[in-house]
């Protein structure tokens, strides 16, 4: 059995080769803790990985999760489903929903390469410039740190803590002009939150915000998600309310648009 080589969704020329998990690589990843996804994919997409080329941390949030997904359905040879549970908003009740997760390649978008988009904003008078873009590997594996320090922080620290990862989500996708780009990712990272920290809302971080929304918008690739509140959402088929008028015709009866979190360990193997 034979992980066809996958071609890079940001950058389609490229392409990832992965061998096929072992046991003993499933049985060292089945512990998971779902507050680790990120770091867990980086781990587990390292040790897959055979062919040269950049770290899966360098990689964007889309490549990552195509990457996880195309071992997965690859070691599958027949229906690869994934399960959850959903409240349905036509009969209130919670339905079982399963799809089959090779139905998500009809979303599949490969960029030929990421468009270089830049943007500027003046700091302390001064126009400075900055490119943008996706979030990649170090900027989840940090916002997930941060996800992590909010769960530990007292109840009344939350929206806090939640503003500070917008904040800090907007600046992982950009890089200032005047970076030293061989300075760790991280460090660059909260340099330049601290930058911002002490500039207008409105002036400097707003319109930063707004031409990273913009230019993400025209960076769609690998498979069809969303970053929501710090969670990535993919997007099934739509399901239809088991309870309603199962005698009519099927077309007619209601579905529900679903979004279910993209869970890393879903797509590893278990023993
Ligand atoms: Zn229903």
């Amino acid at each position: 059995m034979k992980i066809p080589a996958m071609p890079l969704p940001s950058n389609a020329k490229r392409s990832v080769q992965f061998r096929v998990p072992l046991v003993e690589d499933c049985i060292e990843f089945c512990d998971v803790n779902e507050d680790f996804d990120e770091q867990l994919t980086t781990l587990y997409l390292r040790t897959l990985m055979t062919s040269e080329g950049a770290d899966p941390l360098e990689w964007t949030g889309e490549d990552r999760r195509t990457a996880l997904w195309w071992i997965a359905v690859h070691l599958a040879d027949q229906e690869a489903d994934l399960a959850y549970e959903y409240p349905c908003e036509h009969c209130g009740e919670w339905h079982q929903f399963a799809f089959d997760m090779r139905d998500l390649d009809k979303d599949l978008i490969r960029l030929k390469a990421l468009p270089k988009i830049n943007g500027s904003v003046e700091i302390d008078g001064k126009a400075t410039g900055f490119f943008i873009e996706p979030l990649n590997g170090h900027a989840l594996e940090y916002l997930e740190k941060l996800r992590q320090a909010r769960t530990q922080a007292p109840e009344d620290a939350y929206d806090k803590w939640s503003a500070k990862i917008r904040t800090a989500e907007v600046m992982a996708c950009i890089t200032f002009d005047d970076e030293d780009p061989l300075e760790p990712f991280t460090d660059r990272l909260e340099a330049r939150i601290d930058r911002i920290l002490k500039q207008p809302v409105t002036t400097v971080l707003q319109p930063i915000s707004k031409q990273v929304m913009s230019a993400l918008d025209d960076m769609h690739h690998g498979l069809k998600s969303a970053y929501i509140e710090g969670k990535i959402y993919i997007f099934p088929p739509p399901a239809r309310c088991p309870n309603y008028d199962p005698t009519g015709k099927e077309d007619a009866w209601p579905v529900t648009a679903l979004r279910f979190p993209f869970l890393a360990h879903k797509y590893i193997p278990s023993v």
